[in-house]
């Protein structure tokens, strides 16, 4: 990027990408599209009171916890991403209307309404792009070196949507390839106490989401977007307990799917 386009991030402000565990040895790759609510200063905190950052629509409540214990415990890399999906959303097209969201379930995002060209240039520029690219670089070097990749997608969901409480505990979503996806089902769905669901609340598509798609379907990846419900893994305990059990589960799902 031309130095001169810059017009959002600062510099002393935070990169828009973490890598964490880089060069690990795991087949596994993990990617978080929602996993920091940072707000660049130059858009004055979408004009929210800082509370509705902190909420559900703000971020993957949980995600970049679970995630760092899931990476140290499987030995894998995780690219997170660190600004709010009310900035711009990873998850979604550039060119769907909630990439930039002007209202988030039932909350207005004042700033986000009028924005021009530039406005959503800059945005993707400077957050969207520098995040699908790392993990594009990634998928590029590991596939120059032989290095096995399965692709997990991690987030979280919150525990009432417009006022209906949801049942399941955590789920698996895909869209065209329901291989790796289908094996961690079966096995979480033995797990005790839990319910899981299989494309619900959410399924995988072209539409309402950019990185299942993009980074796993067109590259011929196993993956699986995997969801954990909110209050699950708001504290240290609950993250811990999840990044075991998944660290436990994904690589037999792997296993089972490649024996399928
Ligand atoms: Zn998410």
């Amino acid at each position: 990027m031309n130095e001169l386009t810059k017009t959002l991030l600062a510099a002393d402000e935070p990169r828009p990408v973490t890598v964490y565990n880089a060069n690990a040895t795991s087949s596994f790759l993990l990617v978080a599209d929602h996993a920091g609510n940072l707000i660049p200063r130059a858009l004055g905190r979408l004009g929210l009171a800082a509370a509705e950052l902190q909420r559900h629509i703000g971020w993957d409540i949980g995600i970049a916890g679970l995630g760092r214990w899931l990476a140290e415990a499987l030995d894998a890399t995780l690219i997170q991403q660190n600004y709010s999906r009310l900035a711009i959303d990873c998850n979604r097209p550039l060119e769907a209307s909630s990439s930039i969201p002007a209202i988030s379930e039932l909350t207005e995002i004042p700033g986000n309404a009028g924005l021009t060209d530039a406005d959503k240039m800059a945005r993707a520029d400077e957050i969207f792009r520098p995040y699908h690219d790392r993990i594009e670089a990634e998928l590029d070097r590991r596939r120059q070196s032989g290095h096995a990749t399965a692709l997990v997608s991690l987030h979280s969901f919150t525990p009432v949507f417009k006022g209906v409480a949801r049942p399941w505990h955590a789920a698996v979503l895909y869209n065209r390839d329901p291989r790796l996806a289908h094996s961690l089902f079966q096995l979480l769905s033995t797990e005790d106490g839990l319910v899981i669901g299989e494309n619900e609340p959410y399924a995988v598509s072209d539409l309402t989401d950019y990185t299942v798609p993009v980074h796993g379907e067109r590259r011929g990846l196993p993956h699986v977007e995997i969801e954990i419900r909110q209050d699950l893994i708001t504290d240290p305990a609950g993250q811990t307990a999840w990044a075991e059990r998944l660290a436990r589960l994904l690589p037999a799902a792997y296993t089972e799917m490649a024996r399928q």
